[in-house]
């Protein structure tokens, strides 16, 4: 359990939550333009996408179909039937106060990918979910106050949840990487992060080598690059190893990550 120096050895649990816009002409519940990079802010809303009383949603049936290629793509049962539920929620770039999402049926579950590392070894990494739900606005923070834009309001996302099967800053990075060539290669998403089309949440824990229960994780929000990716995913596994090696305790907790000074901070915890 223990190494030369007197540290105990840790086994590193990764999982990812991987958000992918669907590249679809329209919204997922509206006809609003869903091609709003660059554009003037809050020139592509509607009645629907801004949550007005008395507003009837209606389906994006290519955005369905494209979630259902993304699901086969990563080995995925599609499910018979899926719903769709409300995630009540209060913040300022949510006009509606609830995100459409899918809780408890989801379009598709139970896949996997494989990966090649580069020792050449391949290894599946196993997908427990995919579902559909839609995005949120865009708060921008400046000196004077918070400007708002809800182009992206209603926008489709694919949510892909993993297995928590990685145990490697290499293997989460390769996993991320192997998802957005796949969504790119079936044309359901471009993926391209430089325009916020495809972003992370990290979910990391650490636990004694040989001990089967997993350890406490903190979640870290919202990567929006590889290389924030693995600097968050280095940083945590330093972080909580530095507090077990101390005989602390990781808080659960849901961590941001600043990508100036490269370090991960406590947002709320439970
Ligand atoms: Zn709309």
């Amino acid at each position: 359990m223990f190494d030369i120096v007197g540290h105990m050895k840790y086994e590193v649990v990764i999982g990812l939550e991987i958000h992918a816009r669907i590249n679809t002409l329209t919204k997922l519940f509206c006809r609003c333009d869903n091609n709003t990079f660059n554009q003037d802010p809050n020139t592509h809303v509607c009645g629907i996408c801004m949550g007005f009383p008395g507003m009837l949603p209606v389906l994006n049936r290519e955005a369905v179909q494209k979630g259902i290629k993304a699901g086969l793509a990563l080995g995925c049962t599609i499910k018979e039937f899926s719903k769709f539920d409300r995630k009540n929620y209060f913040y300022p770039d949510l006009p509606k106060g609830y995100q459409i999402s899918q809780y408890d049926q989801p379009i598709s579950e139970n896949g996997k990918i494989t990966i090649t590392k580069t020792d050449g070894t391949v290894k599946a990494i196993g997908i427990t979910r995919l579902h559909l739900e839609d995005d949120a606005g865009k708060l921008t923070h400046t000196g004077d106050g918070t400007l708002v834009d809800f182009n992206r309001s209603g926008s489709p996302l694919m949510e892909i949840v993993s297995e928590p099967d990685m145990r490697t800053v290499e293997e989460a990075s390769l996993y991320a990487r192997q998802i957005q060539k796949i969504v790119r290669y079936i044309n359901a998403s471009d993926a391209d992060m430089e325009k916020g089309q495809m972003r992370f949440d990290l979910n990391i824990s650490l636990r004694p080598e040989g001990q089967k229960e997993f350890g406490i994780r903190a979640e870290i929000k919202n990567l929006n690059s590889f290389r924030s990716l693995e600097k968050a995913a280095e940083y945590e596994i330093n972080r909580q190893t530095e507090l077990l090696d101390r005989g602390e305790k990781v808080i659960q907790e849901t961590r941001g990550w600043d990508d100036v000074k490269e370090v991960t901070i406590s947002q709320r915890s439970f």
